[in-house]
């Protein structure tokens, strides 16, 4: 079947909300649109001398609520629809998270697995002479997204840097400790999902010291969380997958042990002592926790009826289709909407902003102890606003967000 618009989906999920909250049609139409976008073109000197020219995109989404902030992907199959529902979830994530930000994202047409270190640099650095007038510390800050590097931050933040003619560390986050980043930013978006989990677990009177994982997509994401649930919490995680393929062991497996593996192969698949199981099949298994942490619409009307686990913790953007999620909603298991769950990235990224402002760092532990706060006040204004309209944790999630985005809108006077 062929795969939803990214985009649709986003705007289904903002006039489900509009619906809830009885929305002004006039705010509503303004919440479809983004405010701004551009669309550059990258020529890039390839290592074999010719001239490659790729296609990249930045959305601002909306900057009611502060700066518009979002990462960059760099993606084969990247759309302009995937960048504005990227845009439009960062506008309700940040909202969620009551950071004080608005939401852009950032792409560009490429397989950077096939990119040498030389070609990616100067493609990066390209991206940002195209946008740099239009961005800033003040108006719109990038970061990290599917197959982007702390490295590729590095060298936009430089390229932005020499631009300006002064050191702009703020201009972006994600970046390296050498260069302005955050302790904590690395693993911020698995451990901001932990922190939910363990609350959505708490509630649930499900014991993590017993429970099972199974991990959908092994990137940043998916490995930090699988590594934090296994080491703190003792969870045993059962499957692991990435792009090529997954693996499966009742017993466990050790994530870190599975990153090595991966580092040394390029995949987790073939990992000893496992036995191969696709993609989809991971999806259903009979786990406590079924955590997506890839890309967009991997759970559908088609799989969400034999999706077993208790807890679906989405630590990826716009992982499950409208369809799927009133399927899972009557089937009794708890959703942990993207826009919460992977939001500890985003907040830790706010918290890089701040110390790049005040030239001041902190230690790995405020970063931890600050996050657990925010991520455990998002949750629980979430829980009341389930509860206030009697709906799903994502239409609680979106009401608690566009309440607070149309406030900062009528605030300003733009509505
Ligand atoms: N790309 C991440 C996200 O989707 C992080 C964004 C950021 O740190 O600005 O939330």
């Amino acid at each position: 079947m062929e795969k939803p618009n990214p985009f649709e989906v986003a705007l289904r999920q903002l006039d489900e909300c509009a619906r809830i909250l009885k929305l002004d049609p006039s705010v509503h139409a303004m919440l479809r649109l983004p405010m701004r976008e551009f669309h550059v073109s990258l020529p890039v000197r390839m290592d074999n001398g010719e001239m490659r020219v790729f296609q990249g995109f930045r959305v601002q989404y909306n900057d009611a609520r502060g700066p518009t902030k979002g990462g960059i992907r760099f993606h084969p199959d990247e759309t302009i629809d995937t960048v504005r529902a990227l845009a439009a979830w960062m506008t309700w994530k940040c909202a969620v998270m009551e950071i004080p930000l608005g939401g852009a994202k950032g792409g560009v047409i490429c397989n950077p697995k096939e990119l040498s270190t030389g070609e990616l640099e100067r493609l990066s650095r390209i991206y940002i002479d195209r946008i740099w007038r239009y961005i800033g510390p003040e108006a719109d800050v990038p970061a990290p997204d599917v197959y982007t590097t702390p490295q590729i931050m590095a060298w936009m933040m430089d390229e932005y840097s020499k631009r300006c003619g002064s050191n702009q560390f703020g201009v972006i986050t994600g970046k390296p400790l050498a260069v302005g980043g955050s302790a904590g930013r690395d693993e911020a978006t698995g451990r901001g999902g932990l922190y939910v989990i363990r609350r959505a677990a708490n509630d649930l009177r499900l014991d993590l010291r017993r429970a099972t994982v199974a991990v959908q997509g092994f990137g940043n994401a998916g490995f930090a969380l699988a590594n934090l649930i296994r080491g703190s919490h003792g969870s045993r995680v059962v499957a692991i997958s990435d792009s090529k393929g997954g693996i499966y062991n009742e017993y466990g497996l050790e994530p870190w042990a599975v990153a090595e593996h991966k580092a040394a192969t390029g995949s987790v698949v073939e990992f000893p002592n496992s036995r191969p199981v696709s993609n989809e099949d991971l999806l259903e298994l009979n786990v406590d926790i079924l955590v997506v942490a890839a890309l967009e619409n991997v759970i559908t009307e088609d799989n969400a009826p034999r999706i077993r686990a208790k807890i679906v913790a989405e630590l990826a953007n716009g992982p499950t289709t409208p369809e799927a999620d009133a399927v899972l909603y009557r089937n009794g298991m708890v959703v942990l909407p993207d826009i919460l769950c992977n939001a500890g990235g985003v907040t830790v990224s706010y918290f890089e902003m701040v110390q790049n402002a005040y030239m001041y760092y902190w230690d790995e532990s405020a970063v931890q102890q600050r996050l657990d706060k925010k991520m455990t006040e998002a949750y629980l204004s979430v829980l009341d606003a389930a509860r206030k309209y009697s709906v799903n944790m994502r239409q609680a999630a979106y009401a608690v967000a566009v309440e607070r985005v149309v406030e900062a809108m009528k605030t300003r006077g733009w509505v």
